[in-house]
Formats: structure tokens, C-alpha cells, sequence
């Protein structure tokens, strides 16, 4: 048995060609000194990505070849599940992190014994109008809803604790939000400016497009960290509410047809059967939730990905 690295970096990589070169001299430049494993995934690149890494992979590098394009999120997990080291060392591979900052990162996680070190992008190098400005109103919605202070959740460059980075359970867009699901796990996270360069080869994969999924997630963060254990708490008031005002009403409906009133019986019935048949949608909704909420916790943990080949010298 060898001794396990102290790090393992992760790299996702989609149609990255012209970056991989630089990339894994920079990586290997900059960790000389440490014990490392370098976890390049491909998820699913249409250009020359594999090749390239194939081309250039040496002993201490381990490429994934994902099935098909998952998405960054996925291809972050797929390396996660497969590190090894006591701490995982998370960036792009298009340049933009700079993985100089990796030995300063995990110096600063062991000596204050952090579960997570994240990467303030503090001169952040991207557009202003269609980038920063999008990224700083999620920043600071995501902090204000979920209470998880941070400047900059969406900077890859992060260093965990390998439990910590595979406890995570990452699957779909979720990787915008990791500093939020690691706080649920009650993880000690800090972080840290690092630096930021432009994109020099390749085109970003994201524009705006990536609003309204970025909204959707924060609603389903934001249940997973409330509720996500007891949906039957955000579903069963609302659920009494609505009953219990169709009872107020039926009574009323009632009170008034024997005082000899004369009344809108349809609008009133209308409204009556909406209140009744949306509280028992909202019961119902929330028994199914809870019957999901078990069978995730007995079913374990599935991948979410297949691997069509794993290349290591
Ligand atoms: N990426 C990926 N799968 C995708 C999209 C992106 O693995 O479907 C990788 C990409 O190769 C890069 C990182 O995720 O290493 C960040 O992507 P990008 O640079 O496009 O994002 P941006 O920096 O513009 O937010
Ligand atoms: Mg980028």
C-alpha cells in the first residue's frame, strides 16, 4: 500500500483542447512540492479534450471519460467520488482559477483545520453586464435566503476535506450552491481571494440561459435546508390552512342560508370546493413528499453518471 496524496484535484473538462496543455503545466508547476493525484474528467468533449490528455497524462494523472455531457456539476462528482486524497482541491479547466493558489488554499485549511476553503474571485475577469453583475444579485440573494455567508459561491477553485467533498451528494446544476449543501452538513468553511485570469482559449458554456435554472435550484436548496427532512412542516399548515378556511366558509354559507340571506350559492360553493380540494392536493403532496424523503435515505446514493472509460499510466 502506498501512503494516500494529501490532495487530489479535480478538473472538469468540455471541449477544453487548447487548455489542457497549459493547464497540466501549471498544475504540476505549481504542486512540485506536494503529494498529489490530478483527476482530469471529460464530460463528454466534441473536440480533441481526450486526446490531448491522453497525449500528455503522466502516472500521477487519471483521466474519466464520462458517457456523454452531464454538466459541470456531474462531472465535479465523478471526480470527487473517485479522489482519494485526504483533501480535494476543486477548479475550471479553462484556465480562468489559477492553481498557483492550490498550496496556499491547503496550507490555510490545515492550519486552521477548515472543512472548506473557497475562492473569493476577487478581480473577477469575466464580463461585467452579462457575468458579474447576474453572478453578484445570485450572490447576494443566495446569502441573504440561506444565511451561508460567503462572497462568491460560484468560484470552482474550493478545497475540502475529502469526506466533507463526498458527503456532498452532487447531482444536477447543484454546484453553484456547494458551500451552501456543505453548511448543511455543518462543515467549518472560510474563504479565502484568489486569483482570477480571462479565458483566453475555448468559449464559456454559460450566458443567461443559466438564470432560470439557477432559481430553480435555490428553491430547492432552500427545501432541502428547511424541510427537507420533514416536508409534512411546510406542507401540513398549508394544507390546514386552506381546510380549515373552507370549514370558516361552509359555516358561513350555512349561517346565512338560515338567517334567510339571500346569496351567490355558486361562487361561494366555488370557492368552498377550491379551499377543500387544495387542502387535500397539499396533504397529499406532502405524505408523497415524505414517502420520497424515505426512500432516498434507504435507497443510498445512486451515481448519476456512467463512465465510459478510465485512463491511468
Ligand atoms: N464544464 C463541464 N461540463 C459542462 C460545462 C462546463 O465540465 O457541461 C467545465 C468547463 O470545461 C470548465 C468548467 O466546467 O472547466 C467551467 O466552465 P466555463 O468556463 O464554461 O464556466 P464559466 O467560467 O464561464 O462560468
Ligand atoms: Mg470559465
Amino acid at each position: 500500500m502506498t501512503a494516500p496524496v494529501l490532495v487530489s484535484v479535480v478538473v472538469p473538462l468540455y471541449n477544453e483542447a487548447d487548455n489542457v496543455g497549459p493547464l497540466l503545466d501549471r498544475i504540476r508547476a505549481a504542486l512540485t512540492t506536494l503529494s498529489y493525484e490530478l483527476i482530469l474528467v471529460d464530460d463528454g468533449s466534441r473536440d480533441e479534450t481526450v486526446a490531448k490528455v491522453r497525449q500528455l497524462a503522466d502516472a500521477q494523472t487519471k483521466l474519466i471519460i464520462l458517457a456523454r455531457n452531464y454538466g459541470q456539476t456531474t462531472a465535479l462528482a465523478a471526480g470527487i467520488d473517485a479522489a482519494t486524497g485526504t483533501y480535494v482541491a476543486t477548479l475550471d479547466g479553462d484556465l480562468q482559477n489559477d492553481p498557483i493558489d492550490i498550496p496556499v488554499m491547503l496550507q490555510h485549511a490545515q492550519s486552521g483545520n477548515w472543512d472548506v476553503v473557497a475562492g473569493n474571485r476577487a478581480n473577477r475577469q469575466d464580463g461585467m453586464l452579462l457575468r458579474k453583475l447576474p453572478s453578484r444579485m445570485a450572490n447576494a440573494l443566495i446569502r441573504r435566503l440561506t444565511g451561508v455567508y460567503l462572497q462568491d459561491y460560484g468560484c470552482t477553485l474550493k478545497i475540502f476535506r475529502r469526506e466533507v467533498a463526498q458527503a456532498l451528494g452532487l447531482y444536477g446544476e447543484l454546484h453553484r450552491f456547494i458551500p451552501v449543501l456543505a453548511a448543511m452538513q455543518g462543515s467549518r468553511m472560510t474563504q479565502m481571494d484568489v486569483r482570477h485570469h480571462p479565458r483566453i482559449h475555448g468559449v464559456s458554456k454559460y450566458g443567461l440561459g443559466r438564470i432560470g435554472p439557477v432559481l430553480n435550484d435555490l428553491l430547492l436548496v432552500l427545501f432541502l435546508q428547511r424541510y427537507f427532512r420533514r416536508p409534512m412542516r411546510l406542507f401540513g399548515p398549508a394544507a390546514a390552512l386552506s381546510l380549515l378556511t373552507g370549514l370558516v366558509v361552509s359555516v358561513y354559507i350555512l349561517v346565512q342560508r338560515l338567517m334567510g340571506e339571500a346569496l351567490n350559492l355558486i361562487a361561494w360553493l366555488t370557492l368552498v370546493a377550491v379551499l377543500i380540494l387544495g387542502g387535500l392536493q397539499l396533504l397529499a403532496f406532502g405524505l408523497i413528499a415524505e414517502m420520497q424523503m424515505r426512500t432516498y435515505f434507504e435507497g443510498g446514493r445512486k451515481p448519476t453518471y456512467r463512465i465510459r472509460e478510465v485512463v491511468q499510466k
